[in-house]
């Protein structure tokens, strides 16, 4: 589940001696340009339009941000000193190899039948961190006397089921998260100061120390609750992403999460009759989001490594094999203000999300269940089990097994197809 928290935009300038000050997101890292050097000619002027105005800047950009010439794209780096970067476009297809460490389904060595994934390198990303973090995560709720609802606990339990069977598969599997604790060593009080400075950007002069209580309408523009927020969001997907870049090296991360509708009071949540499922790929800046200087550096190298030829496929095939197996219809945002419809299966949106944006390799990201729905709820309540059991009026397998093996089976009939089995 994802929820848009208010002030998640703030602009934090970093002023260097050697250079311009440089407009950064939250927690962002200074862009790398001359990275980009070693994707001159690997592109085509056609194709990089088409990944630009159908993918990733749907929403439209400042006139001075990318300047597509006849030859060439210019695209801003630094707005203060006036400084650019000159892509020079491939002349036709067969140009150079587009660098980058992770491999394409078509580039694996040849395989047999049974083992469509040998070869591959999958690392395996639980949304969330649940455990004792659930309730600050907002990923938690109880109905009644139940067993609580943690998001954390139930996408690690699906990626506990699916790693044993994509390494039967013939995956190399690596967990990004296998345990209900943080990837990232800091703490919530290691963002006092400067959740106080975005708190002071943002119009909230004075920002109170604590919330008051769990229904504080103002909790949000407290120092304790957005000095969480950079600790389990911002500070935690950066961490697994660090891991992810330079030492998993994974051909593809599939990020697992389970979707909610709004459920007010975590201690007495509304219980709905929606359900429904949905997969996002990374695209679909924000003219706000492109307007930082790393998220827009991000955004084009990772255009130019092409994971959207890879993904978008992927989360086409892997969400038809969900849709099939959980009888699960398709979400519809409410607005197209912050996603994009792409693909051909009605299951997958362009989104720019931390993680499909920081990962540096395909990325597909699950939201199939919406957990406080009466239907989910009592088949996570049901827990875990073999073969199939009644629940709700009918014969079903377990949630999570019906999670990971939809997943497993999108996955065999990806790359058995892209590999020629
Ligand atoms: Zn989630």
């Amino acid at each position: 589940m994802k929820r848009t928290a208010l002030l998640t935009f703030c602009f934090l300038t970093l002023a260097l001696t050697d250079r311009a000050a440089e407009n950064l997101g939250i927690l962002g890292a200074h862009p790398r340009w001359s990275v980009l050097q070693h994707y001159q000619e690997t592109i085509t002027r056609e194709e990089f339009a088409h990944l630009i105005y159908d993918v990733y800047c749907t929403h439209g950009f400042a006139p001075d941000l990318i300047e597509l010439n006849a030859d060439t794209a210019r695209i801003l780096t630094n707005r203060e000193s006036q400084k650019f970067f000159a892509l020079r476009f491939a002349k036709d297809d067969a140009s150079r190899p587009v660098p980058r460490l992770w491999h394409p389904a078509k580039s694996l060595p040849p395989t047999k039948a049974g083992k469509p994934l040998s070869g591959l390198r999958i690392a395996l990303d639980p949304g969330h961190l649940g455990g004792r973090w659930a309730k600050m995560e907002e990923r938690w709720f109880q109905v009644g006397s139940t067993q609580p609802v943690q998001e954390g606990d139930l996408t690690l339990k699906v990626s506990r089921l699916l790693a044993p069977r994509l390494r039967e598969l013939g995956a190399k599997v690596f967990f990004v998260r296998n345990s209900n604790e943080p990837v990232t060593v800091k703490r919530p009080d290691d963002f006092r100061e400067l959740a106080r400075k975005i708190l002071i950007k943002n119009g909230v002069p004075q920002p109170r120390a604590d919330v008051l209580d769990e229904n504080d309408p103002e909790k949000e523009q407290t120092i304790r609750w957005q000095s969480e927020i950079l600790f389990y969001r911002y500070s935690e997907i950066r961490r697994r992403a660090a891991l992810v870049n330079f030492k998993l090296h994974p051909d593809l991360v599939l990020c697992l999460h389970f979707n909610a509708e709004g459920w007010g009071d975590p201690n007495n949540p509304t219980l709905t009759d929606i359900n429904h499922l949905h997969l996002l790929v990374n695209g679909s800046y924000l003219q706000k989001e492109l307007e930082f200087d790393d998220e827009r550096f991000e955004m084009i190298r990772r255009l130019l490594s092409r994971a959207y030829d890879e993904e978008l496929p992927l989360a086409d095939t892997i969400a038809t094999c969900m849709a099939r197996e959980t009888q699960l219809p398709p979400y519809e945002y409410p607005t197209t203000n912050s996603t994009t419809k792409v693909g051909t299966s009605g299951y997958v949106y362009a989104r720019n999300l931390l993680a499909t944006r920081l990962y540096r390799c395909p990325v597909v990201y699950c939201e199939p269940y919406v957990m406080n729905s009466k239907d989910a709820f009592a088949r996570i309540e049901a827990g875990d089990y073999e073969g199939t059991r009644n629940v709700n009026g009918s014969e079903r397998k377990s949630i999570f097994r019906e999670y990971a093996d939809s997943v497993a089976d999108g996955l065999v009939e990806y790359y058995s197809k892209a590999r020629g089995l």
